[in-house]
């Protein structure tokens, strides 16, 4: 299965209600040459209006945060725990977010990044377990031999501008152990147990 397979089967899913409310499903986008693939919540408005992921005020501050660590959006994979909108941008419930692993399995499957950068509780929640994102944030785990690096989710600096700072320190120390990564270091990365 190709990446435009894996889109394609997003945009004709129906496996849970979501499908019902959204305009446009949201596949993941983007290119693995970084490889960093970059995990939200879900879309929103407009993501859903466009199809595309992270297109709105917390993808402007997700590209910002890439710019300021000298990483082309381009070069990465963006893509949510859930593909629809959950309606008034409402956390997705769990089952939805059962629903749509499958989608997101394959995303890691096809792309094998070399870190998926987890953002936010609710992905955090959906791809580790458990609610341990404000201790973990800012450092590598390890999770059945995949490297994980959770931060905070773009969208809470429109809340909290000075969590600005904070995501861009946290992309320009992951792409850091990234570049370490490919010079064939061991990175230090606990196993990660909720
Ligand atoms: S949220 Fe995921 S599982 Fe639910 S309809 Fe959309 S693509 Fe399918």
């Amino acid at each position: 299965m190709s990446l435009e397979d894996a889109a394609e089967s997003v945009r004709v899913c129906s496996q849970c209600a979501l499908c019902e409310t959204r305009t446009n499903a949201v596949p993941g986008l983007g290119a693995g040459s970084s490889g960093v693939m970059f995990v939200g919540e879900a879309p929103g408005r407009s993501e859903d209006l466009r199809g595309r992921p992270f297109v709105g005020q917390a993808g402007r501050i997700l590209t910002e945060a890439l710019r300021a660590a000298g990483v082309s959006r381009d070069d990465v994979y963006i893509t949510n725990t859930v593909k629809c909108r959950p309606p008034s941008n409402r956390v997705p419930r769990q089952s939805e977010r059962d629903a749509c692993r499958a989608h997101l399995e394959a995303e890691i499957r096809i792309l094998r990044p070399l870190v998926v950068c987890v953002m936010g509780n609710t992905a955090f929640g959906s791809l580790l377990g458990g609610a341990g994102i404000t201790e973990r944030r800012g450092s590598m785990v390890r999770r059945a031999g995949m490297l994980y690096y959770p931060t905070v989710h773009p969208a809470a600096v429109i809340y909290n501008p000075s969590l600005a700072g904070v995501l861009e320190g946290d992309i320009r120390n992951l792409f850091g152990v990234v570049e370490r990564i490919r010079a064939g270091e061991v990175v230090d990365a606990p196993e990660y147990t909720p």
